[in-house]
């Protein structure tokens, strides 16, 4: 029997309510709500939270019990489009609000979620079911991109073009491109999706905003706060759906003309799906999808840093992050010492619910992931990996749990070096020599992120350029930052959020040509 450990804050379509003034009466910035009054269970539309058209809902749960935590609505066409509607509907006016303006409003937003850091922490853990610190962590990296997309929003400049003939003045602008579509994945539920609505609203765009089934209740409490910090009703819209319903709920932003830009999280094939289809209205799109990272370990590396990187960039988010190392490419001479630092201290990770203070990894976030993972695992020894540590579900911590796993004697015939396995799950590969490592490297169709270790300056200059992947870390594994612009390459996607290329993808450019001046 599963438990709603929450009572909905839902209202009837016919009886919505207008939660300017709710979600933050006293107009304080600092105000600090209890983890149970961010969870909205409504879709929030012009302004108001409104049950679904047809009254579904669906059932949100705790990876880490499986037991449910609330009933969220369950959206379809008809909701997209009031969304869409409203969105159009806001659009003159915040388009036309001051850059100063704009910025001021998003700041409070970021003022915002910092302070509600512990409970907005807490519910990403309760959905998602990483380990506290890193729910607090993720909503400062979210909240870093507010902040930063807050100050672009003053610097969107244009350019007057140099005179080309007497009597006529060329300038360039740059204007926002108007309704945006942002649909987010569950595994950073409220960094997805700030990273996406901050640079949309400070471009002046007004959105529509989809997050993922497993995790839809942290995206609503973030647009609580956006509300609260005075995001007028209409500028930012969000629905939530099943992956039944999300389909057709999607289908009608990808037809309908009024959204000019889908951005979209997730997974490669759902970002080919999103480009065919709204290929009929021409929309812009950003991709951000899936990566197969290489992770090459070189002879003249630190091993200690080598090591820690890896730790860092593979078991973050129980190895569900989409830069996270999906094949470890380690040098001859160094594979055996390099697999025995590493599994000791993978053996050594805390496996545990995110309401266990001690916990590095959390479980999986359903059981369709977890399956993957063990089929992974099993396909690897099947081809002749050896299990250096884990290997095996933790059933006895309940349903999601899958120990973190290192394989050494990995080889190309094996599903995990050819899709992302998306767990806890180094699979090690030995190679003799640069050249050999490149070519693996780029033998995938994706091309995310890419890592490796050396301490020979020319090397590193040679790998950096050769690797076929927008980001390449360097003797490090921690490579995210508002100020750094983050994206793919090849079927990882294209299109790049933070730093100040990020605004690019939400602004078009308008050329206007001046004659008859004297
Ligand atoms: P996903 O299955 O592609 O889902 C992403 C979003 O798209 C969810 O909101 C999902 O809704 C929705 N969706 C799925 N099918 C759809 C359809 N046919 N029409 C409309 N919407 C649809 O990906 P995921 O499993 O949630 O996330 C994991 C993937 O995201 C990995 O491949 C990872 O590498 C990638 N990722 C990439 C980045 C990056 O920045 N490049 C960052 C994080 C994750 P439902 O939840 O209802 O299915």
């Amino acid at each position: 029997m599963q438990a709603t450990l929450f009572t909905p804050n839902i209202t009837d379509a016919g009886h919505a309510h207008d939660c300017a003034g709710r979600a933050n009466p006293e107009g304080n910035m600092n105000r600090q709500y209890e983890l149970k009054e961010l969870i909205q269970s409504g879709n929030f539309v012009d302004g108001k939270w409104l049950e679904a058209a047809d009254h579904a809902r669906f059932s949100v749960s705790n990876p880490a019990t499986g037991e449910s935590i609330a009933q969220v609505a369950d959206s379809g066409p008809a909701d997209a489009r009031a969304a869409t509607d409203a969105a159009a509907r806001a659009l003159p006016a915040w388009r036309d609000r001051l850059p100063k303006e704009r910025s001021v409003i998003l700041h409070k937003w970021a003022a915002l979620i910092m302070a509600n850091q512990d409970s907005l922490g807490a519910l990403i853990s309760l959905e998602q079911g990483k380990p506290l610190a890193e729910g607090k962590g993720e909503v400062a990296y979210g909240a870093s991109y507010v902040s930063w997309f807050a100050d672009e929003a003053t610097r969107i400049y244009g350019d007057i073009i140099p005179q080309q003939q007497r009597g006529k003045r060329m300038t360039a602008i740059r204007e926002p491109i108007g309704v945006v579509a942002a649909i987010t994945p569950w595994n950073f539920p409220l960094a997805m999706i700030a990273r996406k609505i901050a640079p949309a609203l400070a471009a002046g765009c007004t959105v529509v905003a989809k997050p993922a089934e497993d995790t839809p209740l942290t995206a609503s409490a973030l647009v609580l706060l956006a509300h609260g910090a005075g995001v007028p009703a209409g500028a930012l819209n969000l629905i939530t759906a099943s992956r039944e319903h999300a389909i057709a709920a999607v289908a009608d932003w990808l037809e309908d003309p009024r959204v000019r830009k889908i951005t979209f999280t997730g997974s490669t094939p759902v970002g080919k799906y999103l480009a065919r289809e709204s290929a009929g209205t021409l929309k812009k799109l950003s991709l951000e999808l899936g990566g197969n990272a290489p992770f090459i370990v070189f002879d003249d590396a630190d091993l200690e840093a080598a090591v820690d990187g890896m730790l860092v960039s593979k078991f973050r988010n129980g190895g569900q992050t989409c830069v996270c190392p999906n094949r470890v490419y380690v040098q001859a001479g160094v594979y055996e010492r390099f697999g025995e630092m590493l599994s000791r201290r993978v053996a050594a990770l805390k496996v545990a619910p995110a309401t266990d203070a001690a916990a590095q990894i959390g479980p999986m976030i359903n059981a369709r992931a977890l399956d993957k993972i063990a089929r992974h695992v099993d396909d690897a020894v099947e081809h002749g990996a050896r299990v250096l540590a884990g290997g095996r579900q933790l059933a006895e911590l309940g349903p999601n749990y899958y120990a973190p796993t290192v394989l050494a004697d990995a080889n190309h015939d094996m599903l995990l070096c050819r899709e992302e396995t998306f767990g806890p799950v180094v699979a090690m590969f030995k190679f003799e020599t640069e050249e050999e490592a490149i070519l693996a490297a780029n033998d995938t169709p994706f091309g995310l992120a890419s890592y490796f270790y050396s301490e020979s300056p020319k090397r590193i200059d040679r790998v950096s350029r050769a690797l076929e992947t927008g980001i390449v870390g360097v003797n490090e594994g921690a490579l995210a930052s508002e100020a750094a612009p983050f994206g793919g390459v090849k079927e990882s996607g294209y299109g790049r959020e933070g730093s100040k290329y990020g605004l690019d993808d939400y602004l078009s450019i308008k050329y206007i040509c001046q004659g008859n001046l004297a």
